[in-house]
């Protein structure tokens, strides 16, 4: 069958259910032409083609049972920081290159019960630190659209397998914009779920009170789908929460953005974010107006300090959560020393890279005697501050909408010495992982580059299943 890599998770549903198509088939030909691809854009570390060749053969017989939900058969790519038992996972650092992990992260363990297949795990910066992918120990990944520039990051090579059609859809993680940010870069669809709505179990942490595992996909309906699948209370994860999970897709075309109340927050749309970034953004914003939205101008007065306080926490937490690899328990240990302590010294010096090593210092000070109060504290009082500007505008509106980053994609290496210009990058997404709300990135445009430009919709807490709906309302709306 011709074009397969093109197709949707909803079409290719359609053909392994009506069986004009077997999961083994689908599977052998999106290995072959993901792999091919992969010389030029490195989105994979790893493919797991015998593994996936096996799930496919029991996806096969689960239809041939008609046991079939929209994920039996279908091959999904997987950020290389959720564990995968048996297959290695190395969080994009030399420190864990040959790491295995005994166990399943819930959320493959909840794709695996619906027959989902896995074509390989996805390239990342290292440990979920950076925006442009290029941190990570198995090289930069290519952004599909132009492959002088980077996808964005850290998901970056979750964003790049799906806009280069190596797969349909991919989990992603996003700390600080991880799913968003690539997905705009790459032009595909990302959402970041409400803290707690997916489980973290067998996520290898970054920073815990940020961290969310999402989905990336080429459309709407495909995250909804995804969503669907890993969302729910996991009793492993404390900071699960123990509430209903709606079905994304039942009534994903029926919302009207009729008198929907979108709120426009003066703080994203200031000076230095790019202009064409700017102006479709408004464009669309005045489009949904005519459709009957209203446009509600709103302020998130501390979004000034949300990039300072995401870079004391983020790091802090990171600095206690990397402490477990010394060399002792997993993957790679440095040879020829002396000691103990030198042992942990070099294997930690020789197995962090650069960006890891400088979040682990920061950490490690703002946490310090003395420096705590000054600096770890203070961040957490600024980021209530955060939270409150969000609960307090959802008195108001029903969504928030703005540019998901203040640039289209960059050039590779255009900002890889420059840490603080790249830590500015995710000025839009942080604040939401501070609040700890839902929110979805999607394609609206093309700069004059005619690269992809991402606008994101933040939702209230647990509202992911409007924010899917207005999406894909917005889905049918913008042609580019
Ligand atoms: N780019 C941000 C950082 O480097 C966010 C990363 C993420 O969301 N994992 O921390």
């Amino acid at each position: 069958m011709k074009d397969l890599h093109s197709k949707s998770i909803l079409e290719l549903h359609d053909l392994l259910k009506k069986r004009e198509l077997s999961s083994k088939e689908l599977t052998l030909s999106l290995l072959d032409n993901a792999k091919s691809l992969n010389s030029e854009i490195n989105s994979f570390i790893t493919f797991t083609d015998d593994l996936a060749i096996k799930q496919a053969e029991n996806a096969d017989k689960k239809i041939a049972n008609g046991d079939i939900s929209e994920l039996t058969g279908v091959p999904l790519g997987i950020k290389d920081l959720i564990s995968t038992a048996g297959v290695k996972t190395t969080c994009g650092s030399k420190i864990l290159s040959n790491y295995i992990p005994s166990y399943n992260a819930t959320v493959y363990n909840k794709l695996l019960d619906k027959g989902a297949i896995l074509l390989g795990k996805t390239n990342m910066d290292e440990f979920a630190m950076g925006s442009s992918n290029e941190t990570s120990y198995f090289g930069v990944v290519k952004n599909p659209v132009d492959t002088s520039r980077v996808p964005g990051g850290s998901s970056g090579g979750s964003a790049a397998a799906v806009a280069a059609k190596q797969c349909p859809a991919t989990l992603g993680s996003d700390t600080g914009g991880s799913i968003r940010q690539p997905a705009a870069f790459c032009g595909v669809v990302g959402i970041k779920p409400t803290y707690g709505r997916v489980s973290r179990y067998g996520l290898i942490a970054f920073a815990s009170s940020l961290d969310q595992i999402g989905p990336i996909a080429s459309n709407v309906k495909d995250c909804a789908v995804m969503l669907k699948e890993i969302s729910g209370y996991d009793p492993k994860d404390s900071t699960s929460v123990n509430i209903d999970v709606p079905n994304y897709l039942k009534n994903i075309d029926k919302d009207s953005l009729k008198g929907l109340k979108i709120g426009v927050p003066s703080e994203y749309f200031i000076e230095g974010i790019n202009k064409e970034v700017k102006d479709t953004i408004q464009k669309l914003l005045s489009n949904l107006s005519s459709q009957g939205a209203e446009l509600i101008e709103i302020s998130l007065p501390n979004t000034e300090y949300a990039v300072a306080v995401y870079y004391i926490i983020a790091p802090a937490e990171a600095s206690s959560n990397l402490a477990r690899f010394d060399g002792v328990k997993y993957g790679f240990r440095a040879d020829g020393y002396e000691d103990l302590t030198d042992m942990y010294k070099r294997t930690r010096a020789e197995g962090f890279g650069k960006e890891v090593q400088r979040r682990i210092m920061l950490g490690t000070y703002v946490l310090s005697s003395g420096y705590y109060d000054a600096y770890y504290l203070k961040a957490s009082k600024v980021r209530n501050l955060i939270k409150k500007d969000f609960t307090d505008s959802f008195k108001k509106v029903d969504v928030i909408m703005c540019p998901t980053a203040p640039t289209t994609a960059f050039k590779i290496g255009e900002k890889v010495d420059n840490p603080l210009e790249m830590y500015l990058n995710d000025i839009f997404t942080i604040p939401i992982n501070l609040a700890g709300v839902p929110a979805l990135s999607i394609p609206v445009g093309r700069d004059s580059n005619s690269l992809p430009i991402g606008m994101q919709i933040i939702g209230d807490f647990f509202q992911e299943e409007k924010i899917l709906n207005i999406a894909s309302n917005i889905e049918t709306l913008v042609k580019f």
